[in-house]
């Protein structure tokens, strides 16, 4: 069995959400073969070399999960790209280029973060371009910390208010771009989250039939694709409320 996720968007001010992720991996990701986080798995990353004390704790969970047997995959989002070599190592985790073709059950699929098929989004496009820009990536990585912090701060600050300004249609995929894709990759599913519109499409591809899965983000829920005999399943599940101390009743 394998298990696919994407946009947790972790940070230590949901602790609702790191939880039913902890208990994803102490959970049903054991017993899978391999685990797929198919970007912004992490709200911000500003370097592997400023990670906080609750980075650190999850970096030390995923190196549980991968030293209990289950192999990770770690794919780059638009929040997270400042991932790099240092906390792989540490997690134990394999760094995945979007995009990627791997087989699941025997079948080649496409494995992307999605921003890159918002294509319509041109500003985007050009600032993720320029983002991912080997030399700015140095620069990047090279500021100080508190820079960095800054600047995070401010992307995503601006992104936030840029998204309420845009037309719904535009921060989704390019409908034309999908089977583009597909087709230079020569396959006939695609796996990605980033929009935050879990669903499987259906499409043609010439005359074969095509699915574009969409993970969800976790935010009221939590979302996965299960990979296993029975085929591919998009399913959401519920957060289990946090223990609550019992009191004695006065
Ligand atoms: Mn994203």
């Amino acid at each position: 069995m394998i298990l696919l996720i994407s946009d947790l968007h972790l940070q230590e001010e949901r602790p609702d959400i790191t939880r039913a992720f902890l208990d994803l991996i102490a959970g049903r990701a054991r017993d899978a073969q391999a685990l797929y986080i198919l970007g912004d798995f992490f709200e911000v990353w500003i370097g592997d070399d400023a990670m906080s004390p609750f980075q650190r704790s999850i970096c030390q969970a995923l190196r549980e999960l991968s030293d209990s047997g289950t192999q990770i995959f770690l794919m780059h989002g638009n929040r997270d790209f400042m991932i790099g070599r240092a906390f792989c190592k540490a997690a134990g985790c394999t760094l995945l280029p979007d995009p990627s073709v791997v087989q699941l059950n025997g079948e080649p699929v496409l494995l992307m973060h999605g921003d890159s098929l918002c294509t319509r989004d041109e500003g985007y496009i050009r600032m993720r371009r320029y983002l991912r820009n080997p030399l700015t990536l140095f620069v990047l990585r090279n500021l100080p910390k508190s820079t960095r912090h800054k600047l995070a701060r401010k992307l995503r600050n601006e992104s936030r208010s840029q998204t309420r300004m845009k037309a719904n249609d535009i921060v989704d995929v390019t409908p034309e771009e999908v089977p583009e894709v597909m087709q230079q990759f020569g396959v006939r599913t695609l796996i990605h989250g980033h929009t935050h519109r879990p669903a499987i499409h259906k499409l043609q591809i010439g005359d074969q039939a095509a699915r574009r899965i969409v993970l969800g983000d976790w935010d009221k829920q939590g979302w996965a694709v299960q990979v296993d005999e029975q085929g591919f399943q998009l399913g959401a599940f519920d957060f289990v409320p946090e223990p609550q101390l019992a009191l004695p009743n006065s």
